[in-house]
């Protein structure tokens, strides 16, 4: 499977509106980052994790792949808000893109976005199917496990592929969770920043973390302007490593 980082930003991306470049080297293009989604791509199937807000530029600049399915972690808006980008595809294409997430997702998905799902005429371009932590469930061929994660005063999902898992915008999870990634080798997380912070991973926590899993590999995503590209790379251990927009990981 290969790996897709089309957007690896926090919330407010890097630069931001309020803190510009803030501890990241501008001179860095890796350093410059859109809002997080992924795109997951096997055989001849290619599944899209997130509509971050720039999902137009970003799908663009990795060749605007045919989505075959969606993925949601949870109904943040910095998660959520391209989604009406894929409508153009969808009425050009006159087919339906199913759309996997959580019931308490699926709710914010539809008061914001309803009219994606109810078409004056024609069917629907977009169909929920609400999946369950720790349910299985597949795409062509693909079995995809979520995984609960606590984030803050809500919930998001984590997800693993094979050997493979997902696991942004997560604060705390319980053993159940950590006994799901049992076995991993390839572990995207998300740590936006260095600093104490409670419904994300921090550096130290995120750490402690992997030492704990023990994948072969892990990723940092989801980076804030605290975390300059290059002095990661200088002091993280080297299994465990910072992404940027553009990059393909295989898996
Ligand atoms: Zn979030």
């Amino acid at each position: 499977m290969k790996i897709t980082i089309l957007g690896c930003g926090s919330s407010f991306g890097v630069p931001s509106l309020a803190r510009g470049w803030g501890e990241c080297d501008p001179e860095n293009p890796k350093n410059q980052r859109t809002r997080a989604s992924i795109l997951l791509h096997r055989d001849d199937t290619t599944i899209l994790i997130d509509t971050s807000p720039e999902l137009r530029m970003q799908l663009l600049r990795a060749g605007n792949p045919n989505i075959d399915a969606l993925i949601y972690t949870h109904a943040h808006f910095d998660h959520m808000a391209g989604s009406n980008d894929l409508l153009d595809c969808m009425i050009a294409q006159e087919r339906v893109l199913p759309v996997y997430l959580s019931a308490e997702t699926n709710r914010h998905f539809k008061d914001g976005l309803n009219y994606l799902f109810q078409r004056t005429s024609g069917t629907p371009e977009f169909e929920s199917r609400i999946v369950i932590p720790y349910k299985a469930f597949s795409i062509n061929q693909i079995s995809i496990l979520p995984i609960l994660q606590y984030h803050g005063n809500t919930q998001s999902l984590g997800f693993r592929i094979g050997d493979f898992a997902y696991s942004t915008d997560v604060g705390d999870m319980d053993d159940t969770g950590f006994g799901a990634l049992a076995g991993i080798k390839t572990w995207i997380l998300g740590v936006p920043t260095n600093r104490p912070v409670s419904k994300h991973l921090n550096i130290d926590k995120a750490l402690t973390w992997i030492e704990r899993v023990k994948p072969e590999r892990a990723y940092f995503t989801h980076m804030g302007s605290h975390m300059d590209y290059d002095a990661l790379c200088r002091t993280l251990p080297p299994h465990v490593r910072p992404v940027f927009d553009g990059m393909d990981i295989d898996s």
